[in-house]
């Protein structure tokens, strides 16, 4: 039952004046397959922190990440992350973005084939009609639609949104919770979504972890609020 479990995560930076500093200090978490978990927390309290350990953008100083049974060292395919910035090639329009994700999962599909996975992505996220537009014709709105495309397109066990809307104005965030809830109905991704607007972690998640504050202090207390989706 437990899909994804991240056990005693330690986050240490050395510190040249004295012991290294633990900015996460034994973060547990365990997840079933298909919910979805809002990471919530004041700023600096280490979200992202863990967020990138479990990605495997940045290295773990001990602890484990266990995804559908196996510990995973590094990053790869399996867990798909989405930041604030959208970060698309900005020579590429939003097929080619997506096409990216696609080649990765499917490296021996045809030409065809890719095609139509990369239309299929990008009409989950509400961009059939927007299939060949560059980054810099669209709005920081549709721009975060192509990221979501392409980490979907990676078909992940795990996705990883860290503030993916931080930077969006309300309504359009609300267009993107929805479109991210539509496919997670579909797609049932185990995922994690850092946020610090509650709202947005009462409205998207299945469970809500609280991070406490400040180095040193003891993370990862998940409530239980019983809730309708
Ligand atoms: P959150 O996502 O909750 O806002 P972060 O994970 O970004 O928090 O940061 C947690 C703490 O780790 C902060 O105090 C931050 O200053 C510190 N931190 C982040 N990256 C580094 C780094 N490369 N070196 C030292 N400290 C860092
Ligand atoms: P055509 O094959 O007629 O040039 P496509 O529909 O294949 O047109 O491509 C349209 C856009 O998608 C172009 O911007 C192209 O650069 C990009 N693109 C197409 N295929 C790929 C690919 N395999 N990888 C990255 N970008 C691609």
């Amino acid at each position: 039952d437990r899909y994804l479990e991240i056990i005693n995560l330690v986050k240490a930076y050395p510190n040249p004046t004295g012991d290294p500093i633990r900015v996460v200090d034994g973060f547990n978490l365990a997840v079933k397959q298909g919910d979805v978990i809002s990471v919530i927390g004041h700023s600096g309290c280490g979200k992202s922190t863990v967020l990138s350990m479990v990605a495997g953008l940045n290295d773990i100083t001990s602890g484990n990440v266990i995804v559908d049974g196996r510990e995973v060292v590094g990053s790869g395919p399996d867990r798909a992350v989405v930041f604030q910035a959208p970060c698309l090639l900005p020579w590429m329009s939003s097929f080619g973005n997506v096409m990216l994700g696609v080649k990765r999962v499917y490296p021996h599909a045809t030409k065809a084939e890719r095609r139509d996975l990369v239309e299929y992505y990008l009409s989950l996220v509400g961009l059939a009609d927007a299939m060949h537009k560059m980054p810099r014709e669209m709005s920081g709105g549709m721009q975060q639609r192509v990221g979501i495309a392409r980490a979907i397109a990676l078909q992940p066990k795990v996705l990883l949104l860290d503030e993916p809307f931080g930077r969006l104005d309300s309504l359009t965030r609300m267009d993107l919770q929805d479109v991210i809830l539509g496919i997670l109905d579909r797609e049932r991704i185990t995922t994690l979504v850092i946020t610090h607007d509650v709202d947005e972690a009462v409205y998207m998640a299945d469970r809500i972890c609280m991070m406490t504050n400040g180095p040193g202090a003891r993370v990862g207390q998940v409530l239980d609020i019983p809730f309708e989706r």
